[in-house]
């Protein structure tokens, strides 16, 4: 789960790295109270799951509570790459004299953490990456043993950091490994670190991502999530159990295991590019209980879907046998009664294979081709998501 930037200094400041304070406010009525009450030049922010808000205007200084409330009004609604922006954080406006970049980010090839530190901050850190690779210092931190204080010191040091900040670089590297081990995070990144005037350090931006699947261990974290941030039906899906993910195509994919559904995901892919580039709307794995309901619940989640213009279910039948899931299609089918309108193409193999066919051409349904292998299956799927598309459907 990621998280937006006033959560992620709410789990800074309570693991003692130095942020500025800050009112989320949803009005620019709001945003001016809030202004008045932190007093002097405040910065207004909008509250986006996604970077760049700076350039894309999301980010403005405003002098006078009336300011923000005109900042506040022209920020609130705006789209920022696809995400509205329904918050705002209303937060003291800094006197940055150097913008630095430190992160935590989980390396799944190395089964480490990687530490990340530039003097270079404030831009776009694979900017800095690519123009100047010996600008991002990056050091492997190991879960286990942890990082001590004479690594955070040596990857500081390593950075160039200047000597007078240096003891506080060092110590917020600590303190954001704190935040890494502590929350379970899989990103912890601050972007920009800044040096204000006066010489403190301050996280003056912050992106956490966080391990959904450590969320048993922080019942905290519940709170975090938003609902309203998330693509609806990927939050409906959850609600059930189901491991969906949207993409950007027109064939809805049903499988029952995560391996099927990704190799699946591939074929439709490849068999698209010969019907106008067809391509997958979704990931979903069923599972392995692929009963009525859950199979109901899925197409349902799929057929809601306005970029769907057909649907590929392919299912090899294992200990829930053909049968079973022939069963629960043509039941999920009946369930759904006209929800569902749309070309379904079915492929079923493996156990019972042969009694699941027939249970499948005796229900007879009109929206249902059945195609016996993979590769023709999801040609036919392409094919027919290209006509509905054809039509305009
Ligand atoms: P992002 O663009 O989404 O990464 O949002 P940031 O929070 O990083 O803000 C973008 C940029 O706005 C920063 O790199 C700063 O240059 C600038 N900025 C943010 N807060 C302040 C502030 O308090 N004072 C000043 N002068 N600039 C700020
Ligand atoms: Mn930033």
């Amino acid at each position: 789960m990621d998280l937006y930037e006033y959560q992620a200094k709410d789990l800074f400041r309570a693991h003692g790295v130095p942020v500025l304070p800050g009112r989320v406010v949803t009005t620019s009525a709001q945003a001016r109270d809030a202004a008045a009450e932190l007093g002097g030049t405040v910065v207004v922010k909008a509250q986006v799951k996604t970077g760049g808000r700076g350039k894309a205007g999301g980010v403005q200084l405003a002098d006078t509570p009336e300011e923000a409330e005109r900042k506040a009004a022209a920020i609130l609604g705006m789209d920022i790459k696809g995400h509205t922006v329904h918050r705002v954080l209303v937060t003291p406006a800094c006197d940055i004299a150097a913008e630095y970049y430190l992160s935590f980010i989980l390396d799944r090839t190395h089964r480490r953490f990687r530490a990340m530190a530039s003097m270079q901050g404030g831009m776009d850190i694979e900017e800095v990456a690519a123009r100047t690779p010996e600008a991002l210092v990056t050091v492997l931190v190991d879960p286990i043993s942890g990082l001590d204080a004479a690594t955070a010191a040596q990857i500081v040091q390593a950075a160039a950091f200047p000597a007078e900040v240096a003891p506080a670089v060092a110590d917020t590297v600590l303190k954001l490994w704190d935040v890494v081990v502590a929350e379970d995070a899989t990103l912890v990144e601050v972007n920009p670190l800044v040096r204000d005037q006066q010489g403190s350090i301050i996280a003056l931006d912050g992106k956490v991502t966080l391990d959904d699947n450590a969320a048993f261990r922080h019942p905290s974290h519940a709170e975090l999530a938003d609902s309203a941030e998330q693509d609806p039906r990927e939050a409906r899906a959850r609600a059930r159990n189901l491991n969906y993910v949207k993409l950007d195509g027109q064939v809805g994919i049903i499988g029952n295991g995560a391996g099927l559904v990704m190799s699946t995901l591939d074929v439709v892919a490849r068999a698209g590019q010969a019907h106008g580039g067809m391509r997958p709307a979704n990931f979903l794995d069923i599972g392995g209980g692929a009963n009525a309901q859950v199979m109901a619940d899925g197409l349902d989640i799929i057929l809601c879907d306005p970029d769907v213009h057909s649907v590929f279910v392919n299912v090899f039948g294992g200990i829930t046998a053909c049968d079973q899931v022939a069963t629960g299609i043509v039941q999920a089918l009946r369930i759904l009664g006209d929800t569902a309108a749309k070309p379904l193409v079915v492929r079923l193999d493996g156990n019972n294979v042969a009694q699941g066919r027939r249970i499948l051409a005796d229900a007879d349904h009109p929206l249902v081709t059945m195609v016996d292998t993979m590769d023709a299956a999801a040609d036919k799927a392409a094919e027919l998501a290209a006509l509905t598309c054809a039509k305009g459907a």
